[in-house]
């Protein structure tokens, strides 16, 4: 059942606050095993024009937040409380034909693997041009012409003939330009990738990362970059909120975060990227430990089975008490800042070097 804090789906007027705030979020799956807190207690805002990027490992909660936003969950099975106002409407108690709307009109999301998310009994055309008129009421002759039009933005060559290719006809680079045509074909003002180029080789991926950069100049839209790759975070986004067992651990600017990061989870991601100048033999330095089942998260913080930092806190503090994020810059972590400030300098940047 899909639950709120709030009564009714009326918000502040469109523009009164950021375009998109997301406050005290939690989602819960019932399963046969028990609850699944997929995410607990997240708040987070973007503005129009700005690129948040979600990082964080599989089970983080990162792409159930974005699957909330835009209302693609199983109510049956899931419970929500919290707030997500986008543009001045509140869309947890919206109702579904209104989310309908919402979904390709004003947000629309690319998908990591297209050939689940396209269908291939259609042309690629006709799967572009149907949102653009369902949602604008187009004819279905300029609605295929916008699917070309589309198609040719994102770099298909020949765009008029390979709009009547089925997917299977399309490479895996020209499938992710074909996902990335149709979210953007209604000209959406909030665009959620969740890992767009996880499939493709590092030279597509590259293609596809300036392609998206280019068309969110063109159309002005907020971005929400998922991934678990810090590298693509620091060439994509503004921002960066770093989630862990469904909550955020940090945030910051993306240049606060990558230079002077503020939790010992993001000193660990941090430490396992590759590295371009390492030695080939230089084993990459993974996490200890595996994310924790959300089932049953672990008690305090979330993060204490596998950070190496508890014994500086001192006590059972780090077993005992969950540690907030602060509204500011910090982590949420319950070294003091000097104390992260000693460990990042001494311990964690040489290594990162
Ligand atoms: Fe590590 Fe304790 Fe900080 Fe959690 S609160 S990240 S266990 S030091």
């Amino acid at each position: 059942m899909t639950t709120s804090t709030k009564e009714s789906g009326a918000a502040a007027p469109a523009g009164s606050g950021p375009f998109l705030s997301v406050r005290d979020l939690y989602v819960r799956f019932k399963t046969e095993d028990g609850v699944v807190k997929a995410v607990d207690g997240l708040s987070f805002d973007l503005e129009r024009g700005k690129t948040l990027g979600i990082v964080g490992e599989s089970g983080s909660g990162k792409s159930v937040t974005n699957l909330t936003v835009l209302g693609l969950h199983n109510p049956m099975f899931t419970s929500i409380e919290g707030e997500i106002v986008l543009d001045g409407q509140e869309l947890i108690t919206a109702r579904e034909a209104e989310l309908e709307k919402v979904r390709g009109n004003k947000a629309a999301m690319i998908f990591q693997d297209p050939l689940t998310a396209l269908s291939p009994y259609y042309t690629v055309g006709r799967q572009i041009a149907e949102p653009f008129w369902k949602h604008t009421g187009a004819s279905k002759k300029a609605a295929w012409d916008r699917a070309v039009e589309m198609l040719g933005k994102v770099g298909i060559p020949n765009p008029k003939e390979r709009a009547k290719d089925y997917p299977h006809q399309f490479s895996g680079g020209m499938r992710q330009r074909a996902m990335i045509a149709m979210a953007l074909v209604c000209d959406p003002d909030l665009l959620i990738a969740d890992e767009p180029t996880t499939a493709l080789d590092v030279t597509v991926q590259a293609q596809i990362l300036d392609l998206l950069k280019n068309l969110q100049q063109e159309f002005g839209s907020a971005i929400i970059f998922i991934t678990h790759d810090l590298g693509v975070i620091a060439d994509m986004a503004d921002d960066i909120m770093v989630m862990y067992a469904g909550g955020a651990v940090e945030r910051g600017t993306v240049d606060e975060v990558l230079r002077s990061p503020q939790h010992p989870y993001t000193w660990g991601l941090l430490n396992s990227m590759p590295r371009l100048d390492s030695d080939l033999d230089t084993p990459l330095a993974p996490i200890p430990g595996a994310p924790p089942s959300l089932l049953r998260p672990p008690s305090g913080c979330r993060f204490h089975p596998r950070c190496a930092f508890q014994g500086e806190v001192g006590g059972a503090r780090c077993v005992d008490e969950l540690p907030l994020l602060p509204a500011g810059r910090g982590g949420a972590c319950h070294l003091t800042a000097e104390q992260k400030q000693t460990i990042f300098v001494e311990q964690i940047k040489p290594r990162l070097r």
